[in-house]
């Protein structure tokens, strides 16, 4: 009996949950399809990594210079630390 492969660190877009997440194979654009063994019902995952609004970026910058630590301002905003670095870097090569 072959048992699919639970997904870990997946999570439900419909109830929410991130057990008994398996991948079901690929939409025909190549999209990752999963199941969810809870509400049995399939979804796709989004591609694209996570993009976060413009204004939101900038929020985030002007917090940073502001005196806040990347992680600080990753906590408050709810990224990662290296997303913050990554648009400071962005920020002070495009300004000059
Ligand atoms: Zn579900």
């Amino acid at each position: 009996m072959r048992k699919a492969k639970e997904v870990a660190g997946r999570k439900c877009p419909i109830c929410g949950k991130s057990k008994n997440q398996v991948n079901a194979g690929k939409n025909r654009s190549g999209t990752q399809k999963c199941f969810c063994n809870d509400c049995k019902k399939y979804y796709t995952l989004n591609p694209k990594t996570r993009e976060y609004p413009e204004e939101i970026r900038q929020q985030a910058i002007k917090t940073f210079y502001a005196g806040a630590s990347g992680r600080g301002v990753g906590k408050v905003f709810g990224f990662s630390k290296a997303n913050v670095y990554n648009w400071i870097k962005k920020n002070s090569s495009s300004s000059q």
